[in-house]
């Protein structure tokens, strides 16, 4: 399969001169989105891993399938003052300002095996801030897993030593 096909790129969105890569297409199609799930489902199988953490809101369309098939379970990672109970929290740089991440306190065990995921890896300022989360608990990042790694951002150089899967590049 050919998951390209299914994905929509948009021309000047959100901002004139970006292509937004917009998963909508293939997560419209039954097969194809099972078939992209199932890809990630392959690569973490033999890592032991014992909780998916996916940060808003399409690191939850990747992570949920793959914890389901896997049969473990899934923290959502947030922005700030969505997630009602205790947190923990990071802040990290954007083109514009900062952001806020956060994680419940209790969503990770200490010495876990986590699997992160995420829709897309551009700058890696995203992945790099829900690592630092799961860390903060004690867990043990053994790889991160995206349908889309946009190659000229380098996200993968701020989260070297990391294990990585994407399934399309562009
Ligand atoms: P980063 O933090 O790596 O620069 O940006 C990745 C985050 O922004 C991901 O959470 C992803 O959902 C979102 N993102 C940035 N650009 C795109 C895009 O072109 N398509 C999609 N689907 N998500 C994007």
């Amino acid at each position: 399969m050919n998951f390209k096909d299914y994905i929509a790129d948009v021309p000047d969105f959100p901002e004139k001169g970006i292509t937004f890569r917009d998963i909508s297409p293939l997560m419209a199609d039954g097969k194809a989105y099972k078939a992209a799930t199932e890809k990630i489902v392959e690569y973490a199988k033999d890592k032991g891993v014992e909780m998916i953490v996916g940060p808003e809101a399409r690191g939850f369309i990747v992570g949920c399938p793959v914890a389901n098939e896997l049969q473990v379970g899934f923290a959502p990672c947030r922005k700030k003052g969505k997630l009602p109970r205790e947190t923990i929290e990071v802040s990290y740089g954007l083109e514009y300002g900062n952001d806020v991440l956060q994680l419940h306190k209790d969503a990770i065990k200490p010495g876990q095996k986590v699997l992160i995921t995420d829709d897309l890896l551009a700058t890696g300022g995203t992945i790099a801030a829900t690592i630092q989360l799961v860390e903060k608990l004690g867990g043990e990042v053994v790889g991160a897993a995206f349908f889309i790694e946009l190659k000229d951002l380098k996200g993968r150089d701020k989260i070297e030593g990391y294990d990585i899967f994407t399934l399309m590049t562009y």
